[in-house]
């Protein structure tokens, strides 16, 4: 039986976690370790200075779980490294009750806690629904999860593959719901602060730049157009171009005498 760990960025109390394990819970041993509270927009922070308290809890009267006073990362090393007697097959987070598109995979604990699997060598999905967040409907995200997770246990992966799932909260095609797209790295936001309170005290507030809705190629379009987004991730940030614009303009090698000699003399 498939060993498959579930995590999310919006704790132990978040609904999404509970819809999830429902998707998933007839595809194998499901694991599940969250953070003790709502740690959405933690990205991929790790807890070094402080230990981490780990505690067993059931989940909705029907699964066993751990919580962790850290972060999705740490949930998943935990998850991954420690908690059990052996690694899972594959880790799921989510289902994360918002967007995480385009520029989003950067800020998302919900992209977060998959790239720590993937990072650690184990392939893993992130989850999420557009959805609204005080009624949020999870079917076509649960369904896309378990299409998805089907597939990646039936493959025989030659290395770890880490996706990024969106799911609208309504499909407009069901019989052909899922899209292979790009990161839509367009996709911005119109970022304000406003003062919030106390003097000195400032809230981050604005929208999102929906220009990136354009090309039906990415995430946010494909998901503007009411399809089931999926996305591969790498981790691979060089910028290769700017590798070759520039890499000569310093002085191959790049000479740091300058510096080193005053370092010396001081
Ligand atoms: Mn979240």
């Amino acid at each position: 039986m498939a060993r498959i760990l579930l995590s999310n960025d919006d704790g132990i109390e978040g609904p999404g976690l509970v819809a999830l394990a429902e998707a998933l819970a007839g595809l194998g041993e499901l694991r599940i370790v969250a953070p003790d509270r709502d740690r959405s927009a933690t990205s991929h922070a790790i807890t070094v200075r402080d230990s981490l308290r780990v505690e067993p809890v059931n989940l909705n009267g029907r699964w066993k779980a751990h919580t962790v006073s850290g972060t999705p990362a740490d949930c998943v090393k935990l998850g991954v490294l420690e908690l059990y007697p052996d690694p899972p097959d594959l880790v799921v987070t989510g289902i994360n009750p918002g967007a995480n598109l385009g520029i989003d995979v950067f800020y998302s604990g919900t992209v977060a806690g998959a790239a720590e699997a993937a990072l650690l060598g184990i392939p893993a999905v992130a989850v999420s629904s557009i959805t609204d967040k005080q009624a949020p409907r999870f079917g076509p995200a649960m369904a896309a999860a378990q299409a998805v997770v089907r597939w990646m246990l039936g493959r025989k992966a030659s290395r770890p593959i880490l996706l990024n799932v969106n799911a609208p909260d309504e499909l407009r095609r069901p019989a052909e719901a899922l899209r292979w797209t790009r990161v839509a790295l367009n996709r911005r936001y119109r970022d304000a602060f406003e003062p919030a309170g106390a003097d000195g005290h400032f809230r981050l507030v604005g929208d999102a730049d929906h220009g990136d809705r354009e090309d039906p190629a990415t995430d946010a379009g494909a998901v503007h157009r009411g399809y089931v987004s999926v996305t591969p991730i790498q981790f691979d940030l060089t910028d290769y171009e700017g590798l070759v614009r520039w890499g000569g303009e310093l002085g191959a090698p790049f000479r740091v005498d300058a510096v080193a000699d005053r370092e010396a003399a001081s």
